[in-house]
């Protein structure tokens, strides 16, 4: 069965398990083998938000990220971590029902793979996990969108324990005048926008 825009059933379905991804997303070099993941879901949920998902020990991490992260060193990113998430969630596009948690349309805003970058002061890695937990990760983004180095620090804002800031570093990567979340709204899956996948949804209920 085929939708409006060519995209079939059985394609959406194939793509939830990324281990054995696509030969579509395959060719736009978003998986690859021997990195983990990241991903930033576009979530039209009551109020509009970014979610940024890294894998880790067999999860997703996961931080909502109100304004969408920047390319901008200078900006400091709200970042409030959120429930883990299934693998397989990763690259799910679609509706979720009125009544549900976070209700609301879901676009795969960017992925890709990404690198631990962390280091120590005696410049030894340091693990991912070790990092989580003392609140300050870095990390080698290669979105379609966002690249390079980014950092998530634990702030504990309002004294909330699970605000976190998402924070570009200076790098190749950086672009000061970009805006990605409005220059480039589209999924890089499906090059849909999140009103066009909210939209086929309204057409396909009726
Ligand atoms: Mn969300």
């Amino acid at each position: 069965m085929r939708s409006t825009t060519g995209h079939s059933r059985r394609t959406y379905r194939d793509m939830r398990d990324f281990r054995k991804p696509p030969k579509q997303a395959m060719r736009k070099g978003m998986w690859k083998k021997h990195n983990p993941i990241f991903v930033i879901q576009k979530h039209a949920a009551r109020r509009l938000h970014y979610d940024f998902r890294l894998e880790m020990n067999g999860v997703l991490k996961s931080w909502a990220v109100p304004k969408g992260p920047s390319t901008n060193p200078k900006d400091r990113r709200l970042a409030v971590q959120v429930e883990d998430h299934r693998l397989d969630y990763a690259d799910f596009e679609g509706v979720i029902g009125e009544g549900e948690y976070g209700s609301g349309s879901v676009i795969v805003w960017d992925a890709g793979p990404y690198r631990n970058i962390k280091k120590d002061k005696a410049g030894h890695e340091v693990a991912m996990d070790a990092a989580l937990k003392k609140g300050g990760i870095e990390i080698w983004l290669e979105g379609k969108k966002v690249r390079g180095g980014y950092a998530l620090i634990r702030t504990k804002l309002a004294g909330k324990k699970e605000n976190w800031l998402l924070i570009k570093m200076r790098d190749e990567g950086q672009d000061i005048r970009g805006s990605p979340t409005e220059k480039q709204p589209r999924s890089v899956l499906t090059d849909r926008t999140i009103e066009q996948v909210a939209a086929e949804q309204e057409r396909e209920r009726r």
